[in-house]
């Protein structure tokens, strides 16, 4: 999924950032209510995971914010917080916040919430079909003719940007902007040597087509 991660703490965030991105997730992290709202603006996630005690205010206000004028939300909005107490658990989901974590927490839950969160967003289609080609986004599993395929967190990411339009023409550069976050490298994972590579994983008969100077394409079976 692609995640906001806002988290002012130095050692922290890039810890949690760094374990999302091997969970399967494009992570990009800001410290501040005023660089989080700004990312919101430019990029449409799936889930923010939102810490409280923050430099410019109260993460609290920022869920209400998005409650009041959802434009610029994240699709699921995740508290991770030192404030454990059950007054201010409630307060936050009071506001808007669709679950809650304290610190210090467990990596293994946090992925299981965001997992749950998935299931919950996608529900009842959770699992994307396009002819023998199966994806689903809450177990991160692909599957071909029934046969599992195993793909690293990239390869699902642009699988995952080419299944929601099916028989459309993705360019590269929307690939970047869903696929990838801020950390990837452009030259060292560049779309075109990571699709190769998809595309052979994904075996015969070829299921993504390149259109010259335009980008990719999943085939569909008309
Ligand atoms: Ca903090």
């Amino acid at each position: 999924m692609r995640l906001l991660l806002l988290e002012d703490d130095v050692d922290l965030g890039p810890l949690v950032a760094r374990a999302l991105r091997r969970d399967s997730h494009a992570v990009d992290l800001v410290g501040t209510l005023d660089d989080a709202l700004d990312a919101c603006r430019l990029t449409s996630y799936d889930v923010g995971i939102i810490d409280l005690g923050l430099p410019d205010g109260d993460g609290l206000d920022l869920i209400r914010r998005f409650t009041a004028d959802p434009t610029h939300r994240p699709h699921r909005l995740l508290v991770l917080t030192a404030r454990s107490a059950v007054r201010a658990r409630i307060d936050g989901l009071d506001a808007g916040a669709d679950d809650y974590l304290t610190k210090p927490f467990d990596l293994d839950e946090l992925f299981a919430r965001l997992r749950a969160i998935g299931r919950r967003r996608d529900r009842p289609d959770t699992v994307h079909r396009v002819d023998d080609l199966e994806l689903d986004r809450a177990t991160a599993e692909v599957r071909r003719g029934g046969r599992p395929i195993r793909l690293t967190a990239r390869e699902f990411s642009m699988l995952d940007v080419l299944i929601d339009h099916p028989g459309r023409i993705v360019s590269a550069e929307e690939l970047l902007e869903r696929a990838w976050d801020a950390e990837a490298d452009p030259f060292t994972s560049s779309p075109r040597v990571l699709m190769s590579r998809l595309r052979r994983k994904l075996g015969q008969p070829p299921l993504i087509e390149t259109v010259r100077g335009a980008g990719y394409r999943l085939r569909v079976t008309p």
